[in-house]
């Protein structure tokens, strides 16, 4: 809850007028406790899944040819019910995991230094520390990522979220309830080493989230992020993951692929990468589906 009665005593305080942000932010929170405020990430969560989940339910479900050639597994198709099951699980796995978790993260919350007052924090600020929360989410992310394809880790727990060879937007957080916990954990790190606004909050929750439905989507469009922005994974590079599936010891990277990069866990991609090259000089247009009973994909599988 913000310490002041009024605009006026909030720009008393701050000794100078509010900006337009600002003053919305005094009218919807000035009232709002901060464990309400806080309660807003769990609410987001089912907002944004559904949000940025559902134009790729739509694509798959019209088949819109304009935008179903850009599809990476086309031979592989998973009705609408299909979706529909996959949504419902993660709707209620998030529910029983995070509901839980809602009634003390709000003192974690305040204990990592994240504030709800004025002022509100300006674009670098929110920009900075974004990148920083995405560096350290991709780091810690990764190595746990690598964990959990260890035979224990993978046939306990992370072998739920492989059910999809071709990977569909909404199974981003499809998973075992015990990965949703390990994966969930790199992605408050940042927040807790260089902490800010509860708004930086909410808008790295939101991004990171459409991130991962993006990386989960089995399309990679011209418009994609990984077209533009450098050492971005993107949809192609996770689809190739869940292809090589439980085997797989590529593509590790949850969102930039500076890891697999250093530690030389993309070597089977970038082979596929090479093949596919070669093929395309050929005339052929390639995409997974090739690889089905091939020695390429055994190949592909030792990596
Ligand atoms: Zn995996
Ligand atoms: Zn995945």
């Amino acid at each position: 809850m913000l310490p002041y009665h009024s605009m006026q005593q909030a720009e008393t305080a701050l000794g100078r007028e509010l900006s337009v942000a600002e003053k919305l932010w005094f009218s919807y929170s000035a009232n709002k406790s901060d464990f309400i405020l806080d309660f807003h990430n769990f609410l987001f969560f089912f907002f944004f899944y559904s949000l940025f989940s559902l134009p790729y339910i739509l694509i798959d479900l019209i088949e819109w040819k304009k935008l179903t050639k850009y599809k990476i597994q086309p031979r592989i198709k998973i009705s609408f019910s299909g979706m529909l099951r996959c949504y419902k699980d993660v709707v209620v796995s998030s529910f029983l995991v995070f509901g839980p978790l809602q009634l003390f993260s709000y003192d974690i919350l305040k204990w990592f230094g994240i504030r709800t007052s004025l002022p509100l924090p300006c674009g670098w600020e929110v920009l900075s520390q974004i990148l920083i929360y995405f560096l350290i989410e991709d780091y810690v992310g990764y190595w746990l990522h690598r964990w959990l394809h260890t035979k224990w880790a993978y046939e306990k727990i992370h072998h739920v979220h492989h059910e999809y060879i071709a990977p569909i937007g909404p199974a981003a957080p499809y998973a075992h309830w015990a990965e949703t916990l390990i994966l969930g954990f790199p992605s408050f790190i940042g927040p807790a080493l260089v902490p800010g606004h509860i708004v930086t909050f909410w808008v790295w929750f939101a991004l990171r989230l459409m991130e991962a439905i993006d990386a989960h989507s089995g399309y990679e469009f011209p418009w994609s992020p990984a077209k533009f922005v450098p050492l971005f994974g993107g949809a192609e590079y996770h689809d190739y993951h869940h292809y090589v599936g439980g085997k797989s010891q590529s593509n590790f990277a949850s969102v930039f692929t500076y890891c697999d990069y250093i530690y030389g866990t993309n070597k089977g991609y970038r082979y596929q990468k090479l093949i596919s090259r070669k093929d395309l000089k050929r005339g052929v247009k390639w995409n997974y589906n090739h690889l089905h009973g091939s020695s390429v994909k055994q190949f592909l599988e030792s990596y």
